[in-house]
């Protein structure tokens, strides 16, 4: 699919403007975060290093960073089927959504070896599949990609993919197969996108020591808010874009974004200078030992376009004297288009 959808782009065909995508400037969007669980439904549960840990507890600590992140950026109204540790139905959080006119549902849980996936670590996003509500199918695959490339890329959780699961009784109105998680097939019913992002595993020991570390578990919460904020177009409430100072520091989480004589560079509390793509605040930068990348350049088999300040553009035609090219959503350059005479 992707590559037909590419395949348009390169043929300068328009791309299909999905309704599911909305731009910045229309009204808020709106998204309920779903804690997965919750008071008597405690999920999955392990003790790891003498102490018992609960999947719930987890996954209410991700949504609450999640919340939090979201609500610096402008134009996002976010509602949360629980706060607290308390029992909430599965009908009654996918009722949240609806009347709350809500575009996103996203599902916050961490998972357990089971018969629905091979892999024993990592993460996976359910979704519902594009049979049925079929751009609503894209558009909640597309936004759980990118959660899951920037969970691997923010956190380190190994990525998965897609768990498309069916039921073998249920069938949507269209007789198609319907989904077999709940939340997935009322969201698709209803027309809601929605995502359930499986961040972990309870068994994983690698995995355990980001999901028993609270700062961790915020900085999860904080990749999935800035996954949705880009998949939206979101901006920051106090986006400070054109004009740090020089010598300037900015800390994301335990990482500081420094201005050094001109140059762009990501530094890790400890002063190790941290390279390759990083994800920071919603926007991509590729670093180097000479600091952030400026202008065009190739990176493995593309090439990406680097604002002044370092951030990668996207969605963006950039021209030059002698061409234009175009970026993809993911920075990606997939057409040239030669100027004038
Ligand atoms: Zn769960």
């Amino acid at each position: 699919m992707k590559k037909l959808l590419m395949a348009a782009l390169v043929l300068g065909l328009a791309a299909p403007q999905s309704v599911y995508a909305k731009p910045s400037t229309t009204s808020p969007v709106i998204i309920t975060i779903d804690p997965g669980h919750g008071g008597k439904e405690e999920g999955c549960h392990v003790t790891y290093q003498d102490q018992k840990y609960y999947e719930k507890n987890m996954n209410l600590k991700i949504a609450l960073a999640m919340r939090d992140e979201l609500n610096t950026y402008n134009n996002v109204k976010v509602y949360m089927t629980r706060t607290t540790d308390k029992t909430v139905s599965l009908a009654a959080r996918v009722k949240k959504a609806k009347a709350t006119h809500s575009d996103l549902f996203f599902c916050i849980h961490n998972n357990y070896p089971g018969d629905a996936q091979s892999y024993t670590n990592g993460s996976c996003a359910i979704t519902p599949r594009t049979v049925y509500h079929k751009e609503l199918g894209k558009a909640s695959q597309a936004l759980a990609t990118l959660t899951l490339e920037n969970l691997e890329e923010n956190i380190g959780f190994e990525n998965h993919g897609l768990l498309l699961r069916t039921s073998s009784k249920r069938r949507y109105p269209n007789g198609a197969k319907a989904n077999y998680y709940y939340v997935t097939r009322m969201c698709n019913s209803y027309g809601i996108v929605n995502a359930l992002i499986e961040h972990g595993f309870l068994t994983d020991d690698d995995d355990m020591e980001k999901l028993t570390n609270d700062e961790t578990l915020k900085q999860i919460g904080i990749s999935d808010a800035t996954s949705v904020a880009s998949y939206y177009g979101l901006d920051k409430k106090d986006s400070t874009e054109e004009s740090e100072p020089e010598g300037s520091r900015v800390r994301f989480l335990n990482r500081y974004l420094m201005l050094k004589d001109g140059k762009y560079y990501y530094v890790s509390t400890k002063e190790k200078l941290l390279k390759g793509w990083r994800m920071i605040s919603g926007s991509r930068y590729y670093f180097t030992s000479n600091g952030a990348l400026i202008g065009r350049h190739k990176i493995g088999k593309y090439y990406y376009y680097f604002y002044n300040n370092g951030k990668m553009a996207k969605r963006k035609y950039i021209t030059t004297a002698s061409y234009r090219y175009y970026y993809n959503k993911n920075g990606r350059c997939i057409k040239r288009i030669k100027r004038g005479v």
